[in-house]
């Protein structure tokens, strides 16, 4: 347990993400697997609490996007199997083999220079077939069948698992989805006609998940959804049960003073005020990840909605106040106080960008407290981690 000192911090409901992850998991059937997509750690929320919440909940697996993630939920102990979805090093075969961690394939030179390296035990391999994302996999049918063929062969080998990737899934227009779904589907039926058995095949996002529980195979990957998001504004109306989002982000006022008409606050001196008016200090700024950007984003004080003024600095910003405040009353920048309430997605579209981005870009700065039943569980503060 770490310590934070700042009055400044990130509150995540390991409640909200259960109940999400439970949720689909009563949505789907039995037979469909649930992985806990934690990359990033864990779309900013932590990885750890999320990881571990995730499988109470019903999650079997645990993905992530490279090595030193997948390492990192090892060392904070977590023993359930670990998917690393990106590329990872032929020479980092050992260490994957070693830590029961399974890798994503779609080459044959790889498994050659991994062939010859010395491997305790077999080593878990994902293999990737792109049918249209254009990011990872073979796009080779052919391609696909030596791979499989190869890691069989292999007692170094073991072949857990086949998926594709969908780049539209969260799109009302099906098109490109249900070609790609069209294609997968047509290597899976040739694969595993030749193939003694695969354990798990998959291709769905949070998105494909929700919309088509039918076209999952046995396993889904959970990202987005698991943090009570949707995976897009535009399939918001699709959504089969409600999701709860687990991020919030909170400060306190540190300053307050009264400035008079005509005073300017900030860098440029770009607000001027037009009368008399109440101002204070919040210490959040662009190194927190709360980019200038957000200039003109609202936040929360006492209720009630009020405007940011002047640009935001590194470490601080400052807002409008509607009467006097003392010191240290809360601000809320994403989360609801009384009946007003900031989503993530408000914030991601004052910016213009999707709510993915949001939480991925509050920055280590920002301690991450993990809350269950309202006590806090956990807290995640790598400044000082090590004092
Ligand atoms: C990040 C990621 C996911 C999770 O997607 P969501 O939309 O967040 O559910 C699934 N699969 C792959 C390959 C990913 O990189």
């Amino acid at each position: 347990m770490s310590h934070f000192y700042r009055d400044t911090w990130v509150e995540v409901s390991l409640n909200n993400i259960y109940e999400n992850v439970s949720k689909m998991r009563e949505y789907l059937d039995d037979s469909t697997r649930i992985i806990a997509v934690v990359k990033a750690n864990a779309y900013g929320h932590g990885d750890l609490g999320v990881a571990r919440v995730a499988i109470e909940a019903g999650a079997s697996l645990l993905a992530v996007a490279f090595l030193d993630e997948a390492l990192s939920l090892r060392r904070g102990g977590i023993t359930e199997p670990i998917l690393v979805l990106g590329v990872t090093r032929p020479e980092d075969a050992v260490i994957c083999a070693e830590q029961n961690l399974s890798v994503t394939v779609f080459h044959e030179e790889w498994l050659k220079q991994v062939k010859d390296l010395q491997i305790e035990k077999p080593l878990k391999i994902h293999v990737k077939y792109d049918t249209g994302m254009n990011r990872l996999g073979t796009t080779s049918l052919d391609e696909l069948h030596c791979i499989i063929k190869i890691i069989e062969k292999h007692p170094s080998f073991s072949l857990e698992g086949l998926f594709t990737h969908f780049a539209t899934a969260d799109e009302l227009e099906t098109d490109y989805f249900d070609q790609q779904f069209l294609r997968f589907q047509e290597a899976v039926n040739s694969v595993v006609q030749k193939t003694a058995n695969i354990p798990i095949i998959h291709c769905g996002n949070s998105a494909t998940g929700l919309r088509f529980p039918e076209k999952l195979f046995n396993a889904v990957r959970m990202g987005i959804s698991m943090y009570g998001l949707s995976p897009s504004m535009e399939m918001q109306h699709l959504l089969p049960f409600e999701l709860k989002q687990a991020f919030s982000l909170h400060s306190k006022i540190s300053h307050v003073k009264k400035i008079k008409a005509g005073e300017s606050v900030s860098y440029g001196a770009t607000y001027t005020s037009e009368q008399e008016e109440w101002i204070a200090t919040v210490p959040v700024g662009y190194a927190d990840g709360w980019l200038r950007r957000l200039s003109n984003q609202e936040v929360l004080v006492n209720g009630k909605r009020t405007q940011i003024v002047g640009r935001i600095c590194m470490d601080q910003f400052m807002i409008r106040l509607p009467e006097k405040m003392d010191i240290g009353t809360r601000v809320t920048l994403i989360g609801e106080q009384g009946m007003e309430r900031i989503s993530i997605d408000e914030v991601a579209e004052e910016m213009d960008t999707i709510n993915y981005e949001i939480p991925c870009m509050i920055s280590y700065r920002v301690p991450r407290i993990h809350m269950k039943n309202g006590k806090i569980e956990h807290v995640i503060n790598p400044i000082i981690q090590n004092m």
